[in-house]
């Protein structure tokens, strides 16, 4: 499996950094041809409009779709998790639609306020150390979104079939257990939705 990661703009050496520690070769994406030879793809965190920017003129818009449509596995966060919501608002941009989210990214005021803050995950049987940055928040989910953590009863990681997607950024810490349910994810494409194995506490 070839892993990219969107190298536009944002954090992506930080998700380099992770699947260096993995083990996991991986590639910095920033043409369409580079979509066209990876199985998965890291949308990282940023600023969401000069990525969209960026993915509009270079192109990347069309193969990051075409990626989606023959059943690569996505995995945005922060910013990249605004790139492929199905509605963006406050402010609105036009967005990929790749999962069925509605998102609003001016959640915390004038986007200043970052928390490093845990929440319970449903999966984990500890707590996941969750690294917010003038998060977006995920306002709806649609029916086939299911709900993989959340913190103050608000989803933070949710997943639709092959695309994962976190307001947080799992990319700053040391828990690299969201990177690997993604690799998991990715790798394994017998299973719609696949689950790491939990414990009756995590549940
Ligand atoms: N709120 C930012 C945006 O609109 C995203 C912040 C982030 O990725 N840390 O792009």
């Amino acid at each position: 499996m070839k892993v990219g990661i969107l190298a536009v703009q944002g954090d992506y050496e930080a998700h380099a950094a992770v699947l260096a520690r993995l083990g996991v070769e991986y590639i910095l994406v920033r043409t369409p041809a580079d979509v066209a030879g990876v199985d998965a793809l890291i949308l990282p965190g940023g600023e969401s409009t000069t990525q969209l920017k960026f993915l509009t003129e270079e192109g990347l818009e069309k193969a990051i779709r075409d990626l989606a449509a023959r059943g690569g596995a996505l995995f945005g966060t922060c910013a990249g998790t605004i790139l492929l919501a199905r509605e963006v608002k406050n402010p609105a941009q036009p967005s990929l639609g790749l999962a069925d989210l509605v998102v609003t990214r001016n959640a915390y005021g004038r986007q200043v306020a970052s928390e490093v803050t845990t929440g319970p995950c449903k999966w984990k049987d500890r707590p996941l150390e969750m690294v917010f940055i003038r998060a977006p928040i995920i306002e709806q989910v649609g029916r086939d979104v299911e709900v993989l953590a959340e913190c103050a009863g608000q989803p933070v990681l949710v997943r639709q079939g092959r695309v994962l997607a976190a307001t947080f950024h799992p990319e700053l810490t040391s828990d690299t257990t969201v990177h690997e349910y993604f690799l998991k994810m990715a790798t394994d494409k017998s299973q719609a939705t696949w689950e790491p194995e939990q414990t009756e506490t995590a549940r």
